[in-house]
């Protein structure tokens, strides 16, 4: 059958524009990376073809012997990378994963406890305006306002109080490791199960970087495309075998139909070049590159979340510059350098405008960009920062002079790192 460009000459345009972007923007959303091309063309291959309700071995549906040796992989390489007895691959998306668990482990109504959205949550974590906060009885913990970090003491007084049925840790937007043995020691206090979202760090923890979760949480999710650089998707984990059951159940049939064997093959592809040795130095460098990221803006005179970062992000509080997430992230984007505005903890602002922006540094890092590379990075927001604050206290009428400059000098970097 015919190319795409014959078949369909406006999504072919769309996807080029959108090459074009990737390649000529400084990509510094913290959740997102660059799959291989290797991850691409398993994820673009006629594996999309096919029905397979069920799991390996059985399922609904005939045809079923390769994408059955497609998913075992998958499974295989993921119980190595996180030392786990059990794995649903299935999951289509880090939300679905977590709906799952709560389908397998709750009735509606039911009390959660997890971290708020504007301490560094997830919406599925209990945020009002999303499933985990309607159907269930959502409690929310946040951060210490001395120092940022996680309040464990207030975890514990909450699950005192509100004896919930699931506690969760981990979230999108926390800068330093968690202390999961804390956390299933409080979940242990009141009788509920711990479930670690990993999505953020999971990269992290398969290359020893931080903790492992899965000896200690009940049930373990994840996406798999952010720091684990794979295709979008989810994935759960567990080391109880009671809990396994009950998941299989909830990701098929209860929650979702035929799984997306594309994608999955496409798993089982990126979790084999996460279980080679690159993969633990390239995490590495993602670290060393945040923690300098993090020094450079604090030269700059940006205020760090926490003081810094132990992982592959972090929260620069725009306050002391006198500045707004909105309008930084859409001046940076501008200058060529692509983030999201971020709330910090505490914010007075709406989530449509907040105080901060996410930075981090695993696309980039994949990209080829070094400690040189990525001090360049820090000094060019700094320049648009300081540019923006000019604008705010009345010195210049605009940003543009700052933005153009900068654009021109990330292009050329960019122009040095091609992305494929
Ligand atoms: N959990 C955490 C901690 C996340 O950061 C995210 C994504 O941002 C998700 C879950 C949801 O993943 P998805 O966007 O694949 O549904």
């Amino acid at each position: 059958s015919a190319d795409l460009a014959a078949v369909d000459g406006a999504v072919q345009e769309t996807i080029s524009l959108e090459a074009k972007r990737q390649e000529q923007q400084i990509e510094l959303i913290a959740s997102e990376n660059i799959v291989s091309k290797a991850v691409m063309q398993a994820q673009g291959s006629l594996l999309t073809n096919k029905y397979a309700e069920g799991y390996p071995g059985r399922r609904y549906y005939g045809g079923c012997e390769h994408v059955d040796v497609v998913e075992q992989l998958a499974q295989d390489r993921a119980k190595q990378l996180f030392d786990a007895e059990f794995v649903n691959v299935q999951p289509h998306s880090g939300a679905q994963a977590n709906g799952a668990v709560k389908l397998a482990l709750l009735q509606p109504g039911d009390t959660i406890l997890g971290m708020s959205l504007d301490a560094g949550g997830h919406l599925t974590h209990g945020a009002r305006p999303a499933q985990s906060g309607k159907w269930f009885k959502a409690v929310q913990y946040g951060v210490k306002q001395d120092d940022l970090s996680i309040d464990y003491e207030q975890v514990e007084a909450l699950a005192k109080e509100h004896q919930p049925k699931l506690i969760i840790a981990g979230g999108s937007a926390i800068p330093r490791t968690i202390d999961f043995a804390r956390f299933r020691a409080i979940a242990d206090e009141v009788g509920a199960y711990l479930m670690v979202d990993m999505a953020h760090i999971a990269g992290l923890i398969a290359t020893g970087h931080h903790a492992n979760p899965l000896p200690h949480a009940h049930v373990v999710t994840t996406t798999t495309h952010k720091t684990l650089r794979g295709p979008r998707g989810g994935m759960i984990l567990t080391n109880h075998a009671d809990i396994s059951k009950k998941i299989n159940s909830a990701v098929f049939p209860g929650l979702q139909g035929g799984p997306l064997m594309h994608v999955i093959a496409a798993k089982a592809v990126a979790f084999g070049e996460a279980l080679e040795p690159g993969f633990e130095a390239y995490i590495s460098r993602v670290l060393e590159n945040a923690t300098l990221l993090a020094k450079t803006l604090q030269k700059r005179g940006c205020d760090i979340v926490t003081d810094g970062t132990d992982t592959h992000l972090m929260l620069v509080d725009l306050r002391p510059k006198g500045l707004k997430g909105n309008t930084t992230e859409e001046s940076l984007e501008r200058a060529g350098i692509t983030c999201n505005k971020n709330g910090i903890p505490f914010d007075s602002e709406k989530p449509m405008v907040t105080s901060g922006i996410r930075l981090g540094t695993p696309a980039g890092t994949t990209r080829g960009f070094g400690p040189e590379e990525f001090i360049q990075i820090g000094n060019w927001i700094g320049d648009v920062l300081d540019g923006l604050a000019d604008v705010a206290q009345g010195r210049t009428a605009d940003n543009s002079a700052v933005e153009q400059r900068v654009l021109e000098q990330v292009q050329t970097l960019c122009a040095a790192f091609p992305l494929y």
